[in-house]
């Protein structure tokens, strides 16, 4: 459903801050970040265009050489920052370099303090893959939460949509108290409401 009162939305105001290889590399470890995660292909770079409404934000993510890296981008100052992780599972990508980005992936969500949240987007006709289901261990396995962005909503019925939902959040049912579900779709821009009402949530906005 619509809502009719307008979302302040203050990540368009998200500008690039830095690229960093590995773990080592980032910003000192004060503040918030609150960090993108999906396979490749699962609509990460979309996701970001539509939510922060600055197409330059995903290219940056998207250009050659910097797939594999960790992308931040700073919201308001640059005590708040958002960030793009690789995306992962790519098929044509030799079996090693997989490996060193799940370890990586891995030690990023378990050292990082200033990490509030976790944004796992899988494409809502293929939910629960099992790199999807590892990163959300990982996440767990520090108690951080977990916001699953089911992507291209467009793509399914309404019907068919929510029953993914209802099928995933089912599926963590335990761990209800730190992931959350919801539908998403760049296209329709469908979704952007909640999704902002998360992250302001973790970033304390
Ligand atoms: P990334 O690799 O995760 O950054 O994925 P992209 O954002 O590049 O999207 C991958 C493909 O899915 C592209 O062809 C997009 O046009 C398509 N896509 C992304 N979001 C949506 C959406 O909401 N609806 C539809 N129908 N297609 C989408």
């Amino acid at each position: 459903m619509k809502s009719n009162t307008m979302v302040y939305n203050p990540y368009s105001q998200a500008t690039f801050l830095k690229s960093a290889a590995k773990v080592e590399q980032l910003p000192e470890d004060t503040g918030f970040e609150v960090a993108f995660a999906g396979r490749s292909n699962a609509g990460k770079s979309s996701a970001l265009n539509c939510l922060t409404g600055i197409r330059q934000l995903a290219r940056i993510s998207k250009t050659p050489g910097r797939t594999q890296l960790i992308n931040l981008f700073t919201v308001g100052d640059e005590t708040r920052r958002l960030v793009d992780l690789p995306g992962y599972g790519y098929a044509k990508v030799p079996m090693q370099v997989k490996l060193d980005w799940q370890k990586n992936l891995a030690h990023y969500l378990d050292v990082r303090k200033s990490l509030r949240g976790l944004v796992l987007l899988m494409d809502i006709r293929h939910p629960l893959k099992e790199l999807d289901q590892m990163m959300v261990n990982w996440a767990f396995d520090r108690e951080l939460p977990v916001h699953i962005l089911l992507t291209k909503a467009d793509k399914l019925s309404r019907g068919q949509a929510q029953s993914t939902v209802l099928l995933v959040r089912k599926h963590y049912e335990l761990m209800h108290d730190l992931l959350t579900v919801q539908s998403f779709s760049s296209l329709k821009k469908q979704g952007v409401d909640a999704l902002i009402d998360v992250m302001n949530r973790w970033f304390e906005l």
